[in-house]
């Protein structure tokens, strides 16, 4: 095993050993990615309704013998999104809001809850040699390495050590060349090196894979390492593992590195005009029925003006032909013809001013999440609870208007 203090080649090398073993893994788990997703979607759908219609019926305070009942639906309801959440995030298809930040940065997050969490007779030691700017959505990332030292963790039940090492990493041809299909270039490097169990082939081999845990059904769930390798792909990194029985384990996650100082420096905190609550007109596109008609009555009992359309054809009648002029743009992204990003755009440019919020649990992969520059739109993470429904609605019908 390469220590993690030898920087450069050495380490690269290392990782390049594994790489053949890596790539079948990948393709396999390719294959349950695309089912999982698939199932994730019409999942979150329902869980939107269940979880939705719940709260709503406390909210208005449900009668006593019947409010423990409806609570537990609800509860169960929310437990039940935490695994969908899991899914999206291994088929990559979270609702990321990815920004200019570092690595160290994003250690810093979860650092001291992992030292308590160590216990006296692990050792969590941190090496940071230089940390360049990459573009993650800093929260998932920092769970992502949560998972990963906490399987550090739980590979020493004698204790040891774990090495966490942030550097930049320059790959040529020759060092990526055993690292298909990560190309040549700047990458900033996490690794996570435990000395602990190591893992044999057939573990390897599995280890990426949704629910497979070797920990029993009561101590692991199997979707740590699959939502860590999710998480990494959908940010543009990639991932490696290299691990042999009893030799302990390295974790390797490569991310874009970024070097232009106008990204690395951006904040962007729009001034507000502030409208009161309930103020304005909301175009609401969705075709799934019952989601529609629980977000609808969620807002107009907030006061707000609600038009609903069950696609995009029926939202441009309303605009072009009824001379709608909404404030908000609220709309599922998936939908059957054309989608919610193609609508936003539209209505965008024949609408300026115009606030739009994304609604999904499913995010094409292949669109950059990042939005555009001075882009006002706004995602809102299926399944929603009312409340995060109404304070995005309200935030986004306080943006500037530009009429
Ligand atoms: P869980 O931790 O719930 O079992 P994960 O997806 O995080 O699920 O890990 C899957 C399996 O991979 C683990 O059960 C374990 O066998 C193996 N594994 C992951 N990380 C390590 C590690 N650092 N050392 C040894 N084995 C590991
Ligand atoms: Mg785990």
């Amino acid at each position: 095993m390469t220590p993690a203090t030898t920087p450069g080649d050495a380490l690269h090398e290392a990782a390049a050993a594994s790489a053949q073993t890596i790539a079948q893994v990948t393709e396999k788990v390719e294959a349950v990615v695309r089912l999982a997703g698939g199932v994730a979607h019409d999942f979150n759908n329902l869980l939107t309704v269940i979880a939705g219609n719940a709260e709503g019926i406390l909210e208005r305070g449900a009668e006593g013998e019947f409010r423990a009942e409806i609570a537990e639906i609800a509860d169960a309801a929310r437990r039940a999104a935490v695994l969908t959440h899991q899914l999206l995030a291994f088929s990559r298809q979270l609702v990321l809001h990815p920004r200019a930040t570092d690595l160290d940065r994003v250690l810093d997050l979860v650092w001291d809850d992992l030292a308590r969490q160590a216990g006296p007779s692990v050792r969590l030691v941190r090496h940071t040699r230089t940390s360049g700017g990459i573009v993650v959505d800093a929260a998932q990332l920092a769970s992502a390495i949560r998972q990963v030292v906490c399987n550090a963790i739980e590979a020493m039940p004698d204790g040891g050590d774990v090495h966490v090492a942030v550097e930049d990493a320059d790959l040529d041809d020759t060092a990526t060349e055993r690292l298909h299909p990560m190309p040549p270039g700047a990458y900033v490097l996490l690794e996570v090196r435990d000395t602990g169990t190591g893992m044999d082939d057939e573990t390897l081999r599995r280890a990426m894979e949704p629910f497979f845990t070797t920990k029993g059904q009561k101590h692991g769930t199997g979707m740590g390492l699959p939502t860590v390798y999710g998480i990494v792909k959908q940010s543009g990194g990639f991932m490696w593992l290299d691990s042999s029985p009893g030799g302990g384990t390295t974790v390797r996650l490569y991310f874009p590195r970024i070097t232009e100082p106008a990204l690395l420096s951006r904040s962007r905190t729009p001034a507000r005009v502030h409208a009161g609550d309930g103020q304005g007109s909301i175009l609401l596109v969705e075709d799934e029925d019952l989601v529609r008609q629980l977000t609808r009555r969620t807002l107009v009992r907030a006061g707000y003006h609600v038009v609903e359309a069950p696609n995009a054809h029926a939202a441009l009648v309303e605009v072009r032909e009824r001379g709608l002029t909404p404030t908000l743009l609220l709309t599922d992204v998936v939908m059957p013809g054309m989608d919610g990003r193609e609508l936003a755009t539209l209505l965008e440019r024949e609408l300026p001013g115009l606030s739009v919020i994304l609604m999904s649990g499913f995010v094409d992969p292949r669109v950059p999440l990042a939005g555009r520059e001075g882009s006002a739109r706004v995602f809102l993470e299926k399944p929603f609870t009312l409340d995060r429904l109404r304070s995005l609605v309200r935030e986004a019908m306080r943006a500037p208007q530009v009429n």
